[in-house]
């Protein structure tokens, strides 16, 4: 049996690659200082992949921005406007951001990146790798583009590699690739002359060329990714896939061919004939077709099996994984392989170095690191030679968490019991709301708002970093964001904002900032899990049942609606965001997890239109994100999300007003469960597509309030009031002018004052203008 590994973190255990990248970027640190880190990185990763018995390792999991993007760098894939005589890493980062790109220009977390295609040297699309958090770099493929080889990095890094096989350790390594047909289907087709898929024969004949050039180095394995594998294909795509493998099956390596992040629906005849070495598959996401592969899969060839999960972050159940492949190991002998579901890529490095964990959570929990080692002891104990002191300790920590205190809460249990009385409908219908609404708020035509957060100013920061030092009091650091409550209340006022927020300066991060404060959430101190280039995000672990001890928001609200007689938002994060920016438990439906945080947010909705903020909005900017990859799962998940919305604000009075927020959203396939959010008004990100967004919208004739975007809140640029007018003209065209807001695209917390009051200004005074015309 043969233990491997499809996929390394690549930023080190304290994020070394993040800050030297930067450091070169800002040009503080060579081009020699960063190739060593990256070298010292790749080393410690084989070193620890090594010392965990891992046999079979992979190579070609580094990047110094993005996998993808060294696929499309190997193959030659450079746009034309970055393409020079030589190839160099510059090149490279210049794909992923643009020519002159300063940090905040690149969207935030979970933003598909939208370049601004006026500038020459404008970056190329990045978009999320699957259902995962993780970006890649989206190739651009022109009429005249051909694929041949340019960058020798792959080989180079082979031979690195190589270099540490010796006589005696029994380890090889397998470089991994991203499959030809999921890099063609995931490739943007700019010209849309020639149909994708014609240009497969030329592409494989580039990845014959690796395949020539990796086995005269001495490799055996090589690991092609086909995660499209897990869609639902049409025929077309399935023939690709089909085509592709008959034409590599001739080089003289191995191909293990890996699907991962889903079952393989539809595709699993077809995966289980294709003409290659193996097949690698996910037995977490894809558990449901387990059985049907380890039955359909020719015994004569490798099939690897990953139970050890590279999506999230729980210790594995060993005995149960066992289990599960007896029937395997009966079948396939030593042509059974054993590994991680999916790259380890998607998970925090190394538990190891958490200090402030509670213990007892920490032994729930496995990192890359500790993943490594789960998969070895699962490989010795199918061949009866484990440490059973090491599985007894599983099984210990597998069952102490069924039973413990820290995750079973039993009043959220009681009511979760109970879920079924709550109601999940607004008292009254919109129609009627809106009446109520009307006459309480008192708003022109085109009321003006924000979407929540201000600029996160220096002396925000500081303050949060010295309160969190212990360097200033409690009281102190309250005064500082009162103070920052009051000046931004002022600002509104000048501005002529007909509806105020706080702006949010004590909140670092919308999911951290609740996650802090409910029971059932846990955070790390170096949990980072890359998600695009240098950026990496922290995601909080939920672990147990999820309550809310004490109002989260109450304070700040009341503060700051104490310090106007306009109207203050509310705003709160909703339980889908929350969810799906989060490592969540496995040992429940992720929709019981949802509801559960819903059932907190419901009681803060509660307590802040009691204490008087009756204009609530709830943010669900990643309800989007959070869609399976199967199309055909799409409604179950939406149904249970929306619910978690209808949880979290059925209680309030019909004349209490709630919105929602999403941005960088699709709206047209989604936009029944949207209206059936029934929020008495939604605002969405919609000046870069030109109001293209609200066509959905229209069609659909969404009948509650609309706040569509009037500005891009990525740019430093100022709108003018000509540019909003325009826009707000063409909302008002589509939507009767009753129902329209006018408002920015998302959160201003990335930008400065600088840009921040003169764009306000102008958006208010774009308002005026229509209202005169209305
Ligand atoms: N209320 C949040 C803010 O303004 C919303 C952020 C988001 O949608 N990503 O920052
Ligand atoms: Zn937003």
């Amino acid at each position: 049996m043969t233990i491997h590994n499809l996929g390394y973190p690549r930023i080190g255990d304290f994020r070394e690659l993040k800050f030297t990248i930067e450091a070169y970027w800002k040009g503080e640190k060579t081009l020699a200082d960063l190739e060593a880190q990256a070298r010292e990185i790749r080393y410690n990763n084989f070193q620890t992949q090594i010392a965990a018995g891992i046999e079979l390792i992979p190579v070609n999991d580094f990047a110094y921005y993005d996998q993808f993007l060294n696929m499309s760098t190997l193959l030659g894939v450079i746009p034309q406007r970055f393409r020079q005589d030589e190839y160099d890493v510059e090149v490279a980062f210049r794909m992923a951001r643009g020519r002159a790109p300063s940090d905040d220009e690149i969207c935030l977390p979970g933003h598909d990146h939208q370049p601004n295609k006026s500038k020459a040297g404008f970056a190329c699309a990045m978009k999320k790798w699957m259902d995962s958090n993780y970006h890649y770099i989206v190739p651009e493929l022109y009429d005249d583009t051909e694929f041949k080889i340019t960058d020798t990095r792959l080989f180079d890094e082979v031979a690195e590699a190589l270099a540490l096989k010796q006589d005696g350790n029994n380890i090889d390594f397998k470089p991994v690739l991203i499959g030809p047909v999921t890099y063609l289907y995931l490739a943007e087709n700019v010209d849309n002359v020639i149909p994708k898929l014609n240009r497969l024969p030329e592409l494989l004949e580039a990845y014959e060329q690796v395949l020539l050039k990796l086995a005269e180095q001495g490799i055996n394995w090589v690991q092609i990714d086909e995660p499209i594998l897990g869609l639902e294909l049409d025929s077309e795509w399935q023939r690709a896939l089909v085509d592709a493998y008959h034409v590599l099956k001739v080089p003289p390596v191995k191909i293990l061919l890996a699907t991962y992040f889903e079952t393989l629906g539809d595709n699993l005849e077809l995966a289980c004939q294709l003409p290659v070495a193996g097949l690698h598959y996910d037995g977490v996401r894809g558990e449901a077709q387990l059985n049907d592969v380890i039955e359909q899969y020719p015994a004569d060839k490798v099939l690897s099996i990953g139970l050890v999960d590279g999506r999230n972050i729980w210790k594995t159940d060993l005995n149960a994984a066992v289990e599960q492949l007896q029937g395997a190991k009966a079948k396939f002998g030593d042509n059974l392989w054993i590994a991680p579901t999916s790259s380890l890529l998607h998970v925090p490095v190394n538990l190891e170095v958490e200090e402030k964990l509670n213990p007892e959570l920490k032994n729930y929990l496995s990192f890359a690191k500790q993943k490594l080692d789960e998969v070895k002891l699962l490989a010795d104990v199918l061949d009866g030679k484990g440490d059973e002191k090491a599985l007894a300790d599983n099984a210990k920590a597998i069952a102490d968490k069924k039973a413990s205190k820290l995750v079973n809460n039993a009043e959220v249990q009681t009511r979760m019991a109970k879920l079924d009385e709550v109601a999940l409908e607004r008292a009254a219908p919109y129609a009627e709301r809106a009446v109520l609404q009307k006459a309480k708020f008192n708003l022109p035509l085109f009321p003006t708002t924000t979407i929540g957060s201000f600029p996160q100013t220096a002396e925000i920061r500081q303050a949060r970093r010295q309160f969190k030092a212990g360097e200033i009091s409690e009281a102190q650091y309250i005064e500082a964001m009162q103070a920052e409550i009051r000046d931004v209340c002022e600002r509104q006022e000048r501005i002529g904002i007909d509806v105020f927020v706080h702006g949010e300066p004590e909140r670092n991060d919308m999911v951290e900032y609740f996650g802090e404060q409910l029971d059932g959430y846990a955070f790390t101190q170096f949990g980072w899990v890359q998600s695009y280039g240098s950026r990496c995000v922290k995601p909080p672990i939920i672990y147990g049942d999820v309550s809310r001890e004490k109002p989260m928001t109450v304070f700040w609200s009341q503060y700051a609606q104490s310090q106007t007689d306009k109207t203050m938002k509310g705003m709160l994060s909703g339980a889908v965001t929350m969810l799906n920016w989060s490592f969540v438990r496995n040992d429940q439906p992720r929709e019981t997890t949802c509801n559960q945080i819903a059932l907190a947010l419901r009681d803060e909705v509660l307590d802040l239109e009691a204490a008087g903020i009756h204009m609530i909005q709830i943010d669900e900017a990643a309800l989007r994100e959070g869609l399976p990859l199967k199309k055909s799962d799409w409604a179950e998940y939406l149904r249970w999300a929306v619910k978690s919305f209808h949880l979290t604000t059925s209680g309030v009075a019909n004349d209490t007003q709630i919105h929602t927020h999403m941005c960088y959203s699709e709206f047209n396939d989604i936009i029944e469960s949207v209206a059936a959010m029934d929020a008495d008004c939604i605002t969405i990100e919609t000046s870069k597509s030109n109001m293209k967004l609200l066509d959905a919208f229209v069609n659909f004739e969404y009948p509650n309030e609309i706040g569509p975007g009037v500005y891009d809140i990525h740019s430093p640029n100022i709108p003018t009031v000509e540019q909003m007018v325009g826009l707000i003209e063409k909302a008002a065209k589509l939507i009767p002018a009753e129902r329209l807001w006018v408002n920015p695209d998302c959160g201003l917390k990335t930008r400065g004052w600088k840009e921040t009051e003169p764009a306000l200004t102008n958006m208010v005074e774009a308002a005026k203008v229509l209202r005169k015309q209305f």
